[in-house]
């Protein structure tokens, strides 16, 4: 008979302490709100048309159409495209 009440003891702990874990978990889910999602968002990266490199988007130029690094090779324009309306000599 003892150990009938053993067990439903140890049942009844083991379950007291899965609930204290999931309360836990939720309320450290509460206290960070959204906080990865806006990391992400101010990580976002843009490629320069010109030259191809990544920058983080608040540092690009746009010019409309496309993301530049800098305003050197936003008025240049886009290096890919063939109907461009700068027409830049290459350097070499
Ligand atoms: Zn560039």
């Amino acid at each position: 008979m003892q150990a009938l009440l053993f067990i439903s003891l140890a049942i009844l702990v083991f379950l007291v302490v899965r609930m204290l874990l999931n309360i836990i978990v939720e309320a450290r889910a509460k206290n960070n709100p959204a906080g990865e999602n806006a990391q992400l968002e101010s990580q976002n990266m843009v490629r320069c048309a010109h030259c191809g490199i990544h920058l983080p988007q608040s540092e690009a130029y746009f010019d409309g159409r496309h993301t530049y690094c800098s305003e050197g090779h936003l008025r240049k324009g886009p290096k890919d495209a063939p109907n461009s309306s700068y027409n830049d000599v290459d350097e070499d």
